[in-house]
């Protein structure tokens, strides 16, 4: 627990206080817009995470059809890893991107 100036008097008082036991200000705006933020560094990263499972996913697809051939043995190993991988690591993202959505801000 860290202290902080009340914006209004400016004595010490908690950080985690909402309003300044001295003046009675309410200081819960700088907690919330911190909540803000890491709200949508948050929404970013699922975003990014999202992105890579897709790249993934299609890394698979490719590598199963690259050449015009089937793949087989090492290479159709790779390319239902890969494939598998980003589609069930792109399901969890969506997932938590939607659970994600609906917290309160
Ligand atoms: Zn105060």
């Amino acid at each position: 627990m860290a202290l902080v100036n009340c914006p209004s008097c400016n004595k010490r008082i908690s950080s985690m206080a909402k309003e300044c036991s001295y003046c009675k200000a309410k200081i819960s705006s700088d907690n919330e817009s911190l909540r803000v933020i890491s709200h949508i560094k948050r929404s970013n990263q699922l975003m990014n995470q999202s992105f890579l499972a897709l790249t993934l996913f299609i890394a698979g697809v490719v590598i199963w059809f690259w050449g015009g051939e089937p793949a087989e043995g090492l290479r159709a190993n790779i390319a239902v890893g890969a494939f598998s991988l980003g589609f069930v690591g792109y399901l969890i993202t969506r997932i938590q991107i939607v659970l994600h959505k609906r917290k309160k801000v």
